[in-house]
């Protein structure tokens, strides 16, 4: 593989601290000659051990992908390992001796000769942040990234036994990468796999805590080198001095967003939400997927490598470039087209927001980059609010709706042909997207050649000479390609379901693997009974969250203690807990719910409504654990909904639960139209208690109960009645009348408790029970 200076340098960035693996497994150097790119002592002791490691493995790396360079002395092992040598190295290592530093914000050295940091542990990035209370500091054991992560108080583990096992098995999986392929095609795989194994190996042998993941440094180090490159290159300034004393802003931030997805993914489904299940997966598949190829096109066009984006995740990317006036020009351009094409697609519905700021050297500095990323995102926040262009006239519009109407799915685009659902050309695409993106293993993005991307296009395989291929499935098995994190889980039907024939007369049903509709979802929410009877309401439950105060976390959060690599990792970790923890335990536990989107900091999920609020207390009870921090919360609207109902409105619905249960103060739940906090929804869901009583009473004494819990949540306000004052002897009354006689005193002293502790609450358990056993 033949290498451009570009890619070689964002080689060395992503691997110039490679060799601080192998070094902690304390695995021997194998090529003496190694030693040279590590400075020496005063006694002539080798220091910075792991650049000589480093070089090692790079040995092997170039030996394996045949990597070849222009210049002889300009190779890989060089440029990455000569990064604590001093003044003897060229442009290309005193670059990414400066990008090595910026990244970590010059967090203050400290020797490496202690070997304390053979037995350190990471620090989580959740344990860095805080708004109201320092949380307790947590550590990650050193272990792969998986489903399952959560932060300990003092992880145990054999450090050098574990580096020795990463080590290897990073080899082993490098392995399965080709040999020639395309460059972008390579490196996703290969940062993919230094991700999975680097990010919970502290990079801090030489900073004071093991508070930065290596992974996280070595990104960032990448993207700061490539961009301190094409600034050098572009202005004829690339000798090692230029590069060391520079004043300029030589970098370029970039944030991108998407506005208007959810009026994109939620708009108009026609009348009887016909192919919604995998119009919406597709839909969703498509804004992250558009996002992305923008993101990527940045880089393309400038030639640069994906190494640029530093952060992208739920519709919004962050990416580092040079400055240079290409830059600005293409990234203008590049707005442009978008939005022009998404005119097209969405009719002014969705739109590319972009803003950038300058930066120089100092404002990576600890204190300094959090105030840059602050300019960024509230010029991002003025841009959104400009008016945005619309085409008065769209080509063509009304000639094609004459000739055969307007698609049945969206309403908006002519349809394609007749047919008894009359189905545009872009839902058309649509709908084979959302069954391809459940039934295929890869997908592969190729140069233009015709469909609807702008600049790409998009099959559901591994192409030979693709510029990008993604591995679609959520699991551990690596195949040689980056694991996208842009697909969510979308139920399908089982044998089991077919053996029993549950949907045989159901619409669009058409057997075992196919998608499940909305209607089928609903079905799952009957649950058999001890009879073996199935009871219940065939109820959809709608769910909107996201994380709370999350723009001021990353802002405020890290205090003083903020660097460009930090926030790149609580993004990562944020989205991980939506992409991975998420996604898996769907897919295993809750199989009948349907991810529409679920990423960065918010999900949107429609699943049986009983599946939804048990999912629901899961997410807010591991978000805890996997954050260890009071100040990390989730708020969560739910909605109940029979099927039929159109999408748009499922979504305003729960939208608006959401926003209830945010106004009310965040940390929340609304549900069954009542806002409650996390806790209290917990502590009555798990009382099993109320289920049980529930269970002993009659049907109508039970839909008695709702006047108690209006009476007393009309106590405290003047709409109150002498009815309502009178509730409890008219409660005792009725429990003598309708209560066995040995639970009697047990169900009054609980009831009175339960009414007294949950007032108008109450609603939500006693609803959740009636809905679950409802029969027919
Ligand atoms: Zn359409």
């Amino acid at each position: 593989m033949k290498l451009n200076y570009y890619q070689l340098i964002s080689l060395a960035g992503l691997l110039h601290d490679v060799g601080k693996i192998k070094q902690r497994a304390e695995l021997p150097i194998k090529n003496e000659f190694n030693w040279t790119y590590c400075p020496e002592d005063e006694h002539h002791k080798s220091k910075y051990v792991h650049a000589a490691h480093t070089a090692d493995f790079l040995d092997w790396f170039i030996d394996r992908f045949k990597i070849e360079t222009d210049e002889q002395e300009n190779n890989l092992v060089n440029i990455a390992a000569y990064h604590h040598k001093r003044g003897d190295g060229g442009a290309l290592e005193e670059i990414i001796k400066k990008a090595d530093r910026l990244s970590s914000g010059f967090e203050r050295e400290s020797s490496d000769k202690s070997g304390k940091y053979k037995e350190d542990r990471l620090e989580s990035i959740f344990s860095q942040v805080w708004l109201n209370k320092k949380p307790k500091t947590h550590y990650y054991p050193i272990k792969e990234l998986s489903f399952d992560i959560t932060p300990e108080e003092k992880p145990s583990s054999d450090n050098k036994k574990e580096y020795k096992r990463l080590y290897e098995n990073f080899k082993n999986d490098l392995q399965k990468i080709k040999k020639d392929q395309q460059f972008d095609v390579f490196w996703d795989a290969v940062e993919h796999l230094y991700e999975k194994y680097t990010w919970a190996i502290p990079s801090s042998s030489f900073y004071s805590y093991p508070r930065i993941s290596l992974f996280d440094h070595s990104k960032t180090t990448a993207a700061i080198a490539q961009a301190l490159y094409g600034f050098h290159k572009s202005g004829n300034t690339l000798s090692a001095e230029k590069v060391r004393d520079v004043k300029e802003n030589e970098f370029l931030l970039i944030q991108g967003d998407f506005s208007g997805i959810q009026n994109f993914i939620f708009s108009r489904m026609g009348e009887s939400n016909k192919f919604a299940a995998k119009i919406l997966r597709a839909r969703s598949f498509f804004v992250s997927l558009a996002t992305d190829l923008v993101a990527y096109e940045i880089c393309r066009r400038l030639g640069l490598t994906k190494a640029a984006i530093i952060m992208n995740a739920g519709g919004k990317f962050t990416l580092l470039l040079p400055n240079t006036p290409e830059s600005i020009e293409t990234i203008y351009a590049i707005e442009k087209e978008t939005n022009e094409w998404f005119e097209d697609i969405t009719f002014g519905e969705t739109r590319m927001v972009i803003a950038f700021v300058e930066a120089s050297d100092k404002d990576f500095q600890s204190g300094a980059f959090s105030k840059k990323m602050e300019e960024l995102v509230s010029k991002l926040e003025i841009n959104k609010l400009q008016p945005k262009p619309t085409k008065i006239v769209f080509d063509d519009y009304l000639k094609n709706i004459s000739a055969n109407g307007v698609c049945k799915v969206c309403g908006k685009h002519p349809a394609r042909e007749e047919g008894s659902t009359p189905i545009c050309e872009l839902c058309n695409k649509f709908k084979q997207w959302g069954e391809k993106l459940v039934s295929s293993d890869f997908f592969s993005i190729q140069g233009k050649k015709d469909g609807f991307l702008k600049w790409f296009d998009v099959s559901f395989k591994k192409d030979n000479n693709a510029l990008l291929i993604f591995d679609l499935k959520n699991n551990d098995e690596f195949k040689g390609f980056a694991k996208t994190r842009i697909s969510g889980y979308v139920p399908r039907v089982t044998k089991e379901d077919d053996d029993f024939g549950k949907y045989k007369d159901f619409e669009e049903y058409s057997g075992v693997g196919s998608i499940k509709t909305f209607a089928m979802i609903a079905e799952d929410a009957k649950t058999p009974n001890q009879k073996g009877e199935f009871v219940g309401e065939g109820f959809l439950g709608i769910l909107k969250a996201d994380i709370d105060n999350l723009g001021r976390i990353f802002i405020e959060g890290f205090k003083d203690n903020i660097s460009i690599s930090k926030i790149v990792s609580l993004s990562r970790m944020m989205d991980l807990f939506f992409t991975g923890w998420l996604q898996n335990i769907i897919k295993n536990e809750f199989k009948s719910v349907y991810t529409v989107f679920s990423g960065g900091d918010d999900l949107f999920l429609i699943g049986p409504f009983n599946q939804i609020v048990e999912l629901a207390r899961r997410i807010n009870k591991h978000l805890k654990d996997y954050t260890k921090n009071d100040d990390i919360h989730i708020s969560c609207g739910i909605y109940f909904a029979k099927d039929k109902i159109p999408v748009y409105q499922m979504a305003e619905e729960s939208e608006f639960m959401l926003e209830k249960a945010k106004g009310k103060g965040k940390d929340r739940i609304g549900v069954f139209g009542r806002v409650v906090k996390w806790d209290e929804f917990e502590e009555m869901m798990s009382d099993e208690k109320i289920e049980y009583y529930l269970s002993e009473i009659s049907n109508s004494f039970r839909y008695s109960l709702y006047q108690y819990v209006n009476s007393i949540e009309r106590l405290n306000d003047k709409s109150k009645t002498a009815r309502d004052l009178m509730w409890k002897p008219l409660f005792l009354y009725q429990v003598y009348r309708n209560v066995d006689k040995d639970l009697r005193a047990d169900f009054i002293e609980s009831f009175i408790e339960y009414f007294e502790k949950y007032g108008g609450d109450f609603y939500i358990p006693l609803s959740y029970y009636i809905y679950k056993n409802r029969r027919k």
